[in-house]
Order: structure tokens, then C-alpha cells, then sequence
């Protein structure tokens, strides 16, 4: 009979360690998640052979897995990407690194083809042809097909008179560029990327690409955290 009450007594006590620890448990989980619904990955993307916007010495890295064929993308590139730079890029805190995703079929390919194409040839005349191509998404009816060679080539030329013409149509019609498609749609699908655009602070995959609070409060975090 005496026996009994020690080991139920312990009984209770190893009952409360273990719902203690199974509440420090949800407790160091919640505090671990960069906020409501963002998903955290072990790592951030690699930037080897991407086009990189900004100083490379940026403490932090924004990370755009966009469409060139769509809406969303040219909204965002339109509405929240002026003020990433402004604040974060031209002050040299954040590098941007843009990530081709391929959702809207050929077109998507062909603009993106055209992109990487103009980036193996001039890097400088990257980021100026990007946004021509956001440019010249119609505003209505983008359904319609409108990504082809021909403007491709136009909007380059536009943009850049670094880049030779002809060089970037058999480019083009070639898929020299291919090989980088296939990275970017590989990075795609590691990290889970399942609407556009999706935008990553570091390893922080944001719910609402569109929520420039939440990503200046995440980009702050990681700058805070590189200073120690
Ligand atoms: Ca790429």
C-alpha cells in the first residue's frame, strides 16, 4: 500500500512535465514562425546565374518567382515594386532576384526565353527589358496573345542598344537560354510555388505578395538579425 503513492504521485509529476514541455513546444514553434501563414524554408534560394537588382552586397535578398504573362505580376511590378526599391534597394539593404515562372504555357516561355536571352547577353540590359515587357502587357484581354518574337526583339532594341538584334532572335528561336528556364522551373517546384507572383524574403515565402507592411517587417527582421 505504501509503495503505491510514491509512484502515482510521480505518475502526476511526470503528467505535468510532460504537458509542460508539450506547451513549450507550441509555444517555441509559434514564436519561430515569421507570422501568420508564412511558410519558412530552410534555405533561401540560390542566386547563382539570376538576374540580381541592386547592390550584391545587399544584407537581404527579396526573391520574385514572376510571370511575365501575368496581370498579377505586372501589378505588383507596377504598385509594390517602386516602393521595395525606393526604400530598400537604392539604399543598398535589399537585392532583388527575379525567378521565371512558366504558368501561362508558350508565351510565358517565349517572354521568358527573351529575358534570360537578353541577360546572357548584356546583363546591365536586364532589368530595363523586364519592365518593357510588364509594359507592354495589355491592360485589358490579357489572354490574348500578344508575347511574340517579334516584339521581344522590338522591346530590346527599345531598351538597350547594348543588345544585338539578330543575335537575340536565334536566341529566341534557338532556346539557347534553355538550360536557365529549367533552373528557374526546378526552383518552382522545390519551393512549392503555386501562384504568381510569390515573393520570399531570404527563406520567408509571404501569403500576400501585396502586402508591403508584412514585407517591410519581414526585410527589417533579417536586417536586424544581420547586425547581431
Ligand atoms: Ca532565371
Amino acid at each position: 500500500m505504501n509503495k503505491t503513492k510514491p509512484i502515482g504521485r510521480n505518475l502526476v509529476l511526470y503528467t505535468l512535465l510532460i504537458v509542460f514541455l508539450a506547451v513549450l513546444l507550441v509555444v517555441i514553434t509559434k514564436t519561430g514562425e515569421p507570422s501568420e501563414g508564412s511558410t519558412s524554408f530552410s534555405t533561401a534560394p540560390p542566386e547563382d546565374n539570376q538576374p540580381v537588382l541592386g547592390s550584391s552586397d545587399a544584407p537581404v535578398t527579396v526573391y520574385e518567382f514572376g510571370d511575365f504573362k501575368c496581370p498579377a505580376c505586372k501589378v505588383w511590378n507596377d504598385q509594390v515594386f517602386p516602393g521595395l526599391k525606393k526604400e530598400y534597394i537604392d539604399t543598398g539593404k535589399v537585392k532583388l532576384v527575379f525567378i521565371n515562372v512558366l504558368f501561362h504555357g508558350e508565351e510565358s516561355k517565349l517572354a521568358s526565353l527573351a529575358a534570360e536571352s537578353v541577360f546572357a547577353q548584356n546583363e546591365d540590359a536586364y532589368w530595363d527589358f523586364h519592365k518593357a515587357i510588364y509594359d507592354a502587357q495589355p491592360q485589358s484581354d490579357h489572354d490574348s496573345a500578344w508575347v511574340t518574337t517579334e516584339l521581344m526583339v522590338d522591346l530590346a532594341q527599345r531598351t538597350s542598344s547594348a543588345i544585338n538584334p539578330e543575335q537575340l532572335e536565334q536566341d529566341i528561336i534557338n532556346q539557347t537560354v534553355l538550360p536557365h528556364i529549367q533552373e528557374d522551373e526546378a526552383l518552382v517546384k522545390q519551393y512549392k510555388v503555386e501562384k504568381t507572383p510569390t515573393i520570399m524574403v531570404e527563406d520567408i515565402q509571404m501569403v500576400d505578395p501585396f502586402d508591403y507592411e508584412e514585407m517591410a517587417s519581414l526585410i527589417e527582421k533579417k536586417l536586424s538579425g544581420d547586425k547581431k
